[in-house]
């Protein structure tokens, strides 16, 4: 199959961590390279940025990665929505150009699923689409948010307008049913997978030391965007919380975020300062996707104390390195962490119930020993292998019922 991916408004190569940058990115360059691997030509299109450059960008043997003019490079994301035409018709160029003719669309996040509309109608050929979060789901769980106006009723026209709906999580075709409309049988669930070659378990004690962690400490880990969806603050109290371990240390390391005019990240740091944490909170800024495996394996207990979470990517990759999570119970993350047996789930957005519970894995040894065990096991359940056979599955699926129908 020839397949089209369109990422608009952030490039799969991306610094991850970043404000635009997560699990989604790393989504698309495992599922191109996956695909490609499996003997499809994949083409992911993303807008052209400040660090983009001039050629494209190999995928695997067939695929590529191709950044496509559209507006200013440094173009806001708020403005993206007024390039939505530009960005397609500079699209349309370049197949013109290679000509080349795609089977299918897949667009992910709900801007490249307005290119992929226009296009998909234009090539009159299949669309299908990833939201990867939802306007809806973002505002229920945040209350306030910047999201543009225009945002939920174009989700649903796309759910409309599309082929297929392709999300990750059970959990998010509940969300679209409960807050869109019905779109049971357009809505199918692969799940993705995790990287094992790049998240294993080292030795602890050895992770430690690479890191200059006190032996015998206990580490706490966060990894993630830094975003008022991801709840730090509440991992933030938890920590001021914790006493139980005497005489040995409790370290939280916050992982990602980059930029210095994040007033989120900013009002964590403000947070930290004013509860007289500034010497058991290390904010390392971002890491490099293939370094991260070493701060998994180091950390005792991995938090993600997120309001909202189509997935949690992070969650997977800390379960693979055989780190137990405390996570809330939110969106996607019940989907991967079994509380009681991968880690625990927290209901509230409750500091002292994230406490008690970071508490009871760093108190208990065995029960560490066993949690550990199992989210390994849950995590080597994952694979892009798999993934992409799913998705590719469904690509082909959906192509010939979209023959089908052109056929009548
Ligand atoms: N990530 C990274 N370096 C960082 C912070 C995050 O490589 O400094 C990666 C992380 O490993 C994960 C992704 O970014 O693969 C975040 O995905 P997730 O689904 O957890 O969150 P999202 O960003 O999609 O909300």
């Amino acid at each position: 199959m020839k397949i089209g991916l369109v990422s608009f408004h952030t490039c799969p190569m991306a610094d991850l961590g970043g404000k635009d940058a997560g699990g989604m990115n790393v989504y698309l360059l495992n599922l191109a390279a996956k695909l490609d691997s499996l003997g499809h030509t994949v083409y992911v299109f993303t807008r052209s940025h400040q660090h983009s450059e001039d050629s494209d960008i190999p995928l695997g043997v067939r695929s590529k990665l191709v950044h496509i003019n559209a507006g200013p490079a440094e173009s806001p994301k708020e403005e993206l929505i007024n390039l939505v035409f530009e960005f397609s018709r500079n699209i349309q160029i370049y197949m013109e150009n290679v000509d080349l003719f795609f089977d299918i669309l897949h667009s992910h996040y709900w801007l490249s699923g307005l290119v992929g509309d226009l296009l998909s109608k234009s090539w009159q050929i299949p669309h299908v689409i990833t939201f990867h979060t939802l306007a809806k789901t973002k505002l229920r769980a945040l209350t306030v948010g910047d999201e543009h106006t225009s945002r939920s009723a174009s989700e649903y026209k796309l759910m409309c307008s599309s082929d297929k709906v392709l999300v990750l999580t059970q959990k998010e075709a509940q969300d679209i049913n409960q807050l869109y409309g019905s779109f049971g049988n357009k809505i199918s669930v692969v799940p993705p997978g995790v990287d094992l070659e790049m998240f294993y378990q080292s030795d602890k004690n050895l992770a430690k030391d690479k890191l200059s962690i006190p032996q015998g400490s206990n580490t706490i880990l966060f990894v993630g965007r830094i975003d008022p969806i991801k709840g730090l603050d509440v991992l933030v109290k938890a920590l001021s919380m914790i006493s139980l371990v005497e005489e040995s240390e409790t370290i939280l390391y916050i992982v990602g975020g980059n930029d210095d005019d994040n007033e989120y990240y900013q009002s964590i740091k403000s947070l930290v300062a004013e509860m007289g944490l500034d010497d058991k909170v290390i904010f390392t800024g971002s890491i490099p996707h293939d370094a991260l495996a070493l701060y998994y394996s180091a950390a005792d207990v991995f938090v993600l104390p997120s309001h909202y979470e189509s997935l949690g990517f992070v969650v997977i990759e800390a379960m693979a390195c055989g780190t137990p999570v405390v996570a809330s119970r939110v969106g996607g993350i019940p989907s991967v962490v079994e509380h009681g047996s991968t880690g625990y789930l927290i209901p509230w957005r409750c500091p002292e119930a994230f406490a008690s519970q970071i508490e009871v894995l760093l108190k208990n040894k065995d029960l560490h020993r066993f949690m550990s065990k199992e989210a390994m096991k849950k995590a080597y359940s994952l694979s892009w292998d798999a993934s992409s056979e799913k998705a590719a599955n469904l690509y082909s699926k959906v192509i010939s019922g979209w023959i089908n129908t052109q056929a009548i």
